[in-house]
């Protein structure tokens, strides 16, 4: 009978796209059980997240207190899932080595390869780390090549200058202010005829001195430079451009995904309106979306009834407000971030270049129609999930915004009405009722508002 020894874990979970994923769950689970098999008592476990084994550059705080919970003596036996998580520097497996051969440590891996006491474990470890090693140093080779070529396309190109910089890259502020409150109100749920409308409005003209329309505006909210992003024959290399950017590369994600859902034409926020419950309060009749009618009455499209819009929007406003200056709610709201577009957007973009491929495929004859169908079908279903969570994103944006400000109540008179009319339909959905003929005064009781659960404001 081996005498009981002290042991400890060590997990490591990598995020380096080697493919091997593994969640610390797992690991712990199936190195508890080679412990347990052995009698072996559990003296200490050590974690490191996201941390490559293979860049020594990198601190791992896990690892170095593996190592010093070792020279203080804290374990004689030490379990891992396999030796990639445990090292991938060959003077470290050296170590490791060392360590096992005086005997004083036995290594276990719960995949059952390693045994560095013996001459033939030893040599397979050895071997099996050269030939990760070399895929790694053939990996940063051409991570570096790629870098200096990104850096080549970094540059801002020459040539037509971009509106709101200069050809050297540097900000155009009185350029660079139209760029934001372009990329600000679409956000906001204004549409790209309402921008246009608006500066036209204002007497602002393009930099040519032509009027802003609908494909000038659409060109300046499709261009990834403005979020200090390099593309290369036209695609975004994934790499920031040496030059400032105009807008973050969130509200840059959150465009694109406005832009690109089929339902932003007839979206009830997005198109352009006047008032602010048209298209949005409901019929407490029928549940008809109810509209603005003849310029000062909302009206059920059945004629369940009509109300004068002044008073009825008044009313919403100043619960809205009075909502808003509910600090504690706010705080609460604050706390829940809402989910970044950035790596949802890119996601979409990689599915969407997948299904570019599968369909050349298709188009060479590579695939038959069986298999074309097979797997577009699995990449449209995870499009269309992406889609649905972006939009729930940029739904909410102009909410969480306003969250932000020291204000919010009096910041929300500073909206743009479609900005307004996100917010309203991110907190609440409001019902019409009929009005009471005579009733000379305006009776809350007839507009009632339901707070949306999501945002948990009720
Ligand atoms: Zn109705």
């Amino acid at each position: 009978m081996q005498p009981s020894r002290r042991a400890a874990l060590y997990l490591r979970i990598s995020l380096d796209a080697t493919g091997e994923m593994l969640a610390i769950d797992r690991q712990r689970e199936d190195c508890l059980r080679i412990c347990d098999e052995r009698g072996w008592t559990i003296v200490g476990e050590f974690v490191d997240n996201s941390v490559s084994a293979s860049d020594e550059r990198k601190k791992r705080p896990g690892y170095d207190a593996l190592i010093s919970a070792y020279d203080a003596g804290s374990f004689d036996a030490l379990a891992c899932y396999d030796l990639d998580r445990l090292t991938r520097q060959p003077r470290q497996l050296e170590d490791w080595i060392d360590r096992a051969k005086t005997g004083q440590l036995v290594i276990v891996t719960a995949n059952g390869e390693a045994d560095l006491s013996t001459d033939g474990g030893m040599l397979f470890a050895r071997i099996k780390l050269a030939v990760a090693r070399g895929e790694v140093d053939r990996k940063s080779a051409r991570q570096k090549r790629a870098l200096q070529q990104r850096a080549d396309m970094g540059r801002p190109p020459l040539g037509v200058r971009l509106t709101g910089y200069t050809t050297t890259g540097e900000i155009v502020e009185s350029e660079a202010v139209l760029i934001r409150r372009i990329f600000e109100e679409f956000s906001h749920g204004e549409s790209l005829k309402g921008i246009a409308a608006r500066f036209e409005a204002e007497g602002i003209k393009t930099r040519r001195g032509g009027r802003w329309n609908y494909s000038s505006i659409s060109s300046i909210l499709r261009n990834p430079r403005y979020a200090g992003l390099a593309i290369y024959k036209g695609e975004v290399t994934g790499k920031p451009g040496n030059w400032e950017p105009l807008v973050s590369e969130d509200q840059f994600a959150l465009v694109q995904a406005r832009l690109a859902d089929p339902r932003r034409k007839t979206n009830k926020i997005g198109t352009h309106r006047r008032h602010l419950g048209s298209g949005l309060f409901l019929c407490c009749d029928c549940g008809s979306r109810i509209y603005a009618w003849s310029g000062n009455r909302y009206r059920c499209p059945n004629a369940c009834l009509v109300r004068s819009i002044a008073p009825v929007d008044a009313y919403v406003i100043s619960v809205i407000k009075a909502r808003l200056s509910l600090t504690d709610v706010l705080a609460r709201m604050r706390r829940a971030p809402a989910e970044s577009a950035t790596p949802l957007e890119a996601e979409s973009r990689a599915l969407r270049a997948r299904l570019e491929l599968i369909e050349n495929d298709y188009d060479a004859g590579h695939i038959d129609g069986r298999r074309y169908s097979v797997a577009t079908e699995k990449i449209r279903v995870e499009l269309q999930d992406i889609e649905r969570r972006l939009a729930a994103i940029s739904g909410t944006a102009p909410l969480v915004e306003l969250l932000s400000r020291p204000d919010p109540a009096a910041a929300f008179d500073d909206l743009t009405l479609m900005a307004q009319r996100t917010v309203l339909d991110s907190l609440m959905t409001v019902i019409l009722r009929p009005g009471k003929h005579g009733d000379r005064r305006f009776n809350p009781a007839t507009v009632p508002i339901h707070w949306n659960g999501a945002n948990s404001l009720a």
